[in-house]
């Protein structure tokens, strides 16, 4: 039902604002939680687009206490700065995702450090390259809050509990609370979380993300309020749908390797076409290494990686013998 012009009741207690993203799936959801001493925002949008968060705190009945952040991709957290500004509220952020946060957002050469890691995983030099100026354009819209109030899985905020659901970001966190999850891009319908691996990111995100699934499963939400698209209203459902796909796919990628050695970027075109722009390429190349990594894990694949003067300068995966 909806409240006002920004605000979407889901059900009492609980709101949706929907903020528009340029790119992706072109929108994001963020949530209102009404608790006792007023509402925790869950996620903020990105940073540059102009969020009117005055005439949104004027539909709300009560001021926003406090700015809980998911997870550190540029669509929750970039705007959280001008939030807590409007707000005059706390950002609450997970220990290990503001760890990240800080590495990728705040720092100057990030998109370099990516783009070699990219190029070692076979890209080619061109895509890996077009990321470090998209990269540098792109952070301008991050504008993350510096020294957040760090929390941790098992925390309690305002009545919810902080759930690790890591595979989409090493860091990610959801509220639970009666049956209600608030999932962030932990659990989305109908799109599928993408689930990519990183440098300097924990090694398995898929069997990470897998995991996540499983104790959703375990956990048995009513409902799930996402980042994204649908309100999950079977999570058990789409958490099994989401680990069947996977599976699946982990078969394709297992199909695409043999006896030659092949990077991770080769691996990208049979799993995700030929026909890509060289941002989506390397969202593909990210996908692709975490089926192979997890492959790997499962003694269904290896991973070579060639060692001049002690640096590796490319790695390939094989069908493991
Ligand atoms: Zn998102």
């Amino acid at each position: 039902m909806k409240l006002s012009e920004h605000l979407f009741v889901c059900e009492p207690g609980i709101l949706r604002l929907t903020l528009p993203l340029p790119s992706g799936p072109k929108h994001v959801h963020c949530y209102f939680l009404r608790g006792e001493d007023g509402w925790t925002l869950v996620d903020t949008g990105l940073g540059l687009m102009e969020t009117p968060w005055p005439e949104i705190l004027g539909e709300l009945d009560a001021p926003v206490v406090r700015i809980f952040i998911t997870h550190m991709h540029p669509d929750h957290v970039g705007g959280a700065e001008a939030a807590a500004a409007a707000t005059g509220a706390p950002v609450l952020q997970g220990r290990l995702d503001y760890a990240q946060c800080e590495r990728v957002w705040g720092s100057t050469d990030w998109p370099e450090h990516v783009a070699a890691w990219f190029t070692r995983q076979g890209t080619t030099p061109a895509i890996a390259d077009e990321l470090i100026e998209s990269g540098h354009v792109f952070a301008d819209f991050v504008r993350f809050a510096w020294n957040p109030t760090l929390v941790e899985p098992g925390d309690e905020v305002d009545g919810w509990r902080v759930l690790w659901v890591p595979g989409h970001a090493d860091g990610h966190l959801a509220l639970e609370r009666d049956g209600v999850l608030v999932a962030g891009d932990s659990l989305l319908a109908p799109i599928t979380p993408a689930i990519g691996l990183y440098p300097e990111s924990r090694p398995d995100p898929l069997g990470d993300y897998l995991g996540s699934l499983q104790r959703t499963i375990d956990l048995a939400p009513a409902i799930a309020y996402s980042g994204h698209g649908d309100t999950v209203t079977d999570p058990v459902g789409r958490a099994t749908e989401l680990i069947a796909h996977h599976a699946e796919r982990l078969l394709v990628t297992a199909a695409a390797i043999g006896t030659e050695p092949r990077t991770a970027y080769d691996v990208s075109f049979p799993l995700f076409g030929d026909d890509l722009r060289p941002a989506a390429r390397r969202f593909a190349v990210a996908e692709t290494l975490s089926h192979l990594e997890r492959l790997v894990r499962d003694g269904a694949a290896e991973r070579h990686e060639l060692q001049p003067n002690g640096d590796v300068a490319s790695v390939s995966y094989t069908a493991a013998q």
